[in-house]
C-alpha cells in the first residue's frame, strides 16, 4: 500500500534507526545483508528484504516488479537510498511516491551506479529471478488466480446447464419433425422409458435454468450435486468434442481415408437388400456421407443424428444437393441436430455409425452408438459394423517414428527425438507403423461383439506373448534378435456376414495393409528391449477425464525358460 498514513506511522521508528546506520560500518564482505533503512545485519540479502518489509512497508523486490525497473535501475534505487539515509534524510516518501509519477525518478542518475556500501549484499542479488520465483509461488497471486479459475468454472458450469436447456428446448421444436418421419414409416416406438427420460432431463435442465433446484439438489454433498456436477462436467466436454467436429478438415481427413470409407460403402451398397426400403439410423452423421450411402443403397428412411450443428447443416445440404432432401414425401433424409442420447427415440432397421477412435476406444463414441442399439434398434434389426478386434505387435525404433530426428537431411536431430520421449512418457503416440517396423507376430487381444457387448466391456485386462519375429537381417545381430522399442495398438472392425451376408466386409488398420487416417496407437516402452517373446498383461480402463481411458502395461521380455525384468508402465489417452 502507498498511503501516507504508512508512511507517517514509521517515520519516528525510521529516524532513529537512521541515527544508528549512521554511526555503523561501511562494509558487508562476511555474506551478510544490512537492511535498507537500518543500520540492522541479516544474515542474507533475502532476510533484509523480509525485515525492511516488515518494518518500513518497503520491499524492494516488489517494488522493482511494480515500477518495472531492470537490474540497472534497482541497483541505483539501492545506492540512492543508502546514499540518503547515510545523509540522515528520510527516502521513503519520496521513493513511494515516485512509483506512481511520470516525473524523472530521484535515483536516475549514473552517479548511483557507484556502491554507496561497500560489497553491498543487495547489489549482489538478481531481481528479476526472485520477481520471477515470487511470481510462481506467492500465495497471494496464486489465490487470486485460484479464485479467477474458480469463477471461470463457475460461468463454464452455468453456461453449460443453459446450453443444455436450450438444447432440451431445441428438441421440442425437432420432435415434430421426427413425429413427420414417424407418419412417413410408420415405425415409431417412443417407448414409456424414453419418454420418461426425455421428460426427466427437461426438467433437469429447466430447473437449472431457472435456479429451482429441490432442496437436496442445493447440498454440496449430496450424490444428487455430484451427479449434476459430474454431468455438467461431461457436458463441457462433449461440447469441446462437438466443436472440434465442427471444422471441414477433420471430415476432409475422414472422407480421404479411402480404407474407411469404402468399408463402409461397400458395406451398405453391396448389402442392398439389408438396407432397400429400411429404416436407417446414422449416428454421428459429420457431413452425412454413411446417410447418403444408405439413401443411394434404397433405404426408405435415414435418419441422420449429430452433435455438431456445424455438420447437420452441412449434411442438410449434401443431403439437398444429392436430391435425398427437401419438401417432397419421398424425400429419404432427415437430419437432426443434437446429442443422440438428449433426443426422442424412434424404432429403426439398422443403424450405422463410424465411432471409432485412435486404438479403437480412445475418445470413441462406442457409448453412443450402444445407448442407440438398446433403444432405438428393433428387435432383428442390424447394427453396422457389428463386431471389433484390438491387436498388439511390437515395433523396432522405426516403428515410433522417433527415427526420422537421426538423421534430417544429414544432421543429427535426435534432440527432437528426446524431446517426444520425454513429453510422450504416459502418453499414447499416434503414428504410422510401416510394415517392416513390426519385429513380432501380432496377437488379438480382445473381441467385441457389438450387437451383444456391455458398454462395461470396454473395461478389460489380458495377457499377451509376442513371438518376436527373427528376420535375416536381425538373426545378424547381438543373439539373433531385434530390439522392441513400442507396442502398437490397432484395430479391425467387420460388418460381418451375420448382417452383411451378401459381402462381408472387413476394415482393418493394420500396419501391414494400406494406411487409415487412425495409424496405429505407439505404447513406448521405458527402455528397449530384445527376447524371444515380449510377454505381458494389458489393462484398459475409463479414465477420470470423460471420453478419457488409462492403459496400464506390464511387461517382460522371455526366452526358453527364462524370463526378464518386469516394467510396468501407464499411459493416458
Ligand atoms: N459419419 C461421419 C462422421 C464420423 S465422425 C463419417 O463417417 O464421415 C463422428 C461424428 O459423430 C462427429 O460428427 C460427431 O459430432 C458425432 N457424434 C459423436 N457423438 C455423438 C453423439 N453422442 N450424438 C450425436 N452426434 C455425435
Amino acid at each position: 500500500m502507498d498511503s501516507a498514513s504508512d508512511t507517517a506511522g514509521e517515520d519516528d521508528g525510521l529516524a532513529a534507526s537512521w541515527d544508528d546506520w549512521v554511526q555503523g560500518t561501511d562494509d558487508e564482505d562476511d555474506g551478510t545483508a544490512r537492511s535498507l533503512f537500518s543500520n540492522e545485519q541479516f544474515p542474507s540479502a533475502e532476510a533484509a528484504i523480509e525485515h525492511d518489509a516488515q518494518e518500513f512497508g518497503f520491499d524492494i523486490v516488489d517494488y522493482v516488479a511494480k515500477t518495472g525497473l531492470d537490474e540497472f535501475g534497482a541497483i541505483k534505487l539501492v545506492n540512492y537510498l543508502r546514499s540518503e539515509v547515510q545523509a540522515g534524510r528520510e527516502p521513503l516518501t519520496a521513493v513511494k511516491e515516485a512509483a506512481n509519477s511520470t516525473d524523472e525518478r530521484p535515483w536516475n542518475d549514473d552517479s548511483y551506479l557507484i556502491p554507496t556500501v561497500r560489497d553491498d549484499a543487495l547489489l549482489r542479488i538478481d531481481y528479476q529471478a526472485m520477481i520471477q520465483s515470487r511470481c510462481s509461488t506467492d500465495d497471494g497471486k496464486g489465490a487470486t488466480m485460484r479464485e479467477m479459475k474458480g469463477r471461470l468454472e463457475a460461468l463454464d458450469a452455468e453456461n453449460m446447464c443453459l446450453r443444455e436447456a436450450f438444447q432440451q428446448l431445441k428438441s421440442e421444436v425437432i420432435w415434430p419433425e421426427v413425429s413427420d418421419i414417424v407418419r412417413a414409416t410408420g415405425s415409431m416406438a417412443c417407448s414409456q422409458e424414453s419418454t420418461l427420460e426425455a421428460g426427466n432431463s427437461k426438467a433437469e435442465s429447466l430447473s437449472a435454468l431457472s435456479g429451482s433446484q429441490s432442496k437436496e439438489e442445493d447440498d454440496e454433498d449430496s450424490p444428487e450435486f455430484a451427479r449434476r456436477t459430474r454431468e455438467e462436467a461431461n457436458g463441457r466436454v462433449d461440447a469441446s468434442y462437438f466443436d472440434s467436429y465442427s471444422c471441414f478438415e477433420i471430415h476432409k481427413a475422414m472422407l480421404s481415408d479411402q480404407v474407411r470409407t469404402k468399408a463402409y460403402q461397400n458395406a451398405l451398397q453391396k448389402n442392398s437388400s439389408l438396407v432397400k426400403g429400411k429404416v436407417v439410423l446414422d449416428v454421428g452423421c459429420g457431413t452425412g456421407i454413411l446417410s447418403l450411402f444408405a439413401c443411394r443403397a434404397g433405404a426408405a428412411q435415414v435418419i441422420a443424428v449429430d452433435g455438431s450443428t456445424w455438420a447437420v447443416d452441412i449434411s442438410r445440404k449434401a443431403a439437398a444437393k444429392n436430391g435425398y432432401m427437401g419438401d417432397s414425401p419421398s424425400a429419404t433424409m432427415k437430419v437432426l441436430s443434437g446429442k443422440l442420447e438428449n433426443l426422442p427415440v424412434m424404432e429403426v432397421d439398422v443403424i450405422i455409425s463410424e465411432w471409432m477412435g485412435y486404438g479403437l476406444l480412445f475418445e470413441s463414441m462406442l457409448d453412443t452408438v450402444l445407448w442407440a442399439r438398446d433403444r432405438w434398434l428393433k428387435p432383428g434389426g442390424a447394427l453396422l459394423p457389428d463386431r471389433a478386434s484390438l491387436f498388439l505387435a511390437g515395433t523396432t525404433k522405426e516403428g515410433t517414428g522417433l527415427d526420422f530426428w537421426e538423421d534430417v537431411y544429414g544432421f543429427d536431430m535426435s534432440a527432437v527425438a528426446d524431446d517426444i520421449r520425454q513429453k510422450a512418457r504416459g502418453k499414447v503416440m499416434q503414428e504410422q507403423a510401416k510394415a517392416d517396423s513390426i519385429m513380432t507376430e501380432s496377437v488379438k487381444i480382445m473381441d467385441f461383439d457389438l450387437m451383444t457387448m456391455s458398454i462395461s466391456d470396454v473395461e478389460f485386462t489380458t495377457d499377451f506373448r509376442l513371438p518376436c519375429i527373427l528376420t535375416e537381417a536381425s538373426e545378424m545381430e547381438d543373439q539373433g534378435l531385434t530390439e522392441c522399442h513400442a507396442l502398437a495398438l490397432w484395430f479391425d472392425v467387420d460388418f460381418s456376414s451375420r448382417f452383411c451376408s451378401d459381402c462381408p466386409v472387413n476394415l482393418t488398420t493394420s500396419p501391414m495393409t494400406d494406411p487409415t487416417h487412425w495409424g496405429q496407437s505407439i505404447l513406448l516402452l521405458k527402455d528397449p528391449i530384445k527376447a524371444k517373446w515380449i510377454s505381458g498383461r494389458i489393462s484398459m480402463v475409463r479414465s477420470d477425464v470423460h471420453r478419457g481411458l488409462d492403459i496400464s502395461l506390464e511387461y517382460w521380455p522371455e526366452w526358453e525358460g527364462k524370463k526378464g525384468h518386469k516394467e510396468t508402465a501407464i499411459y493416458s489417452v
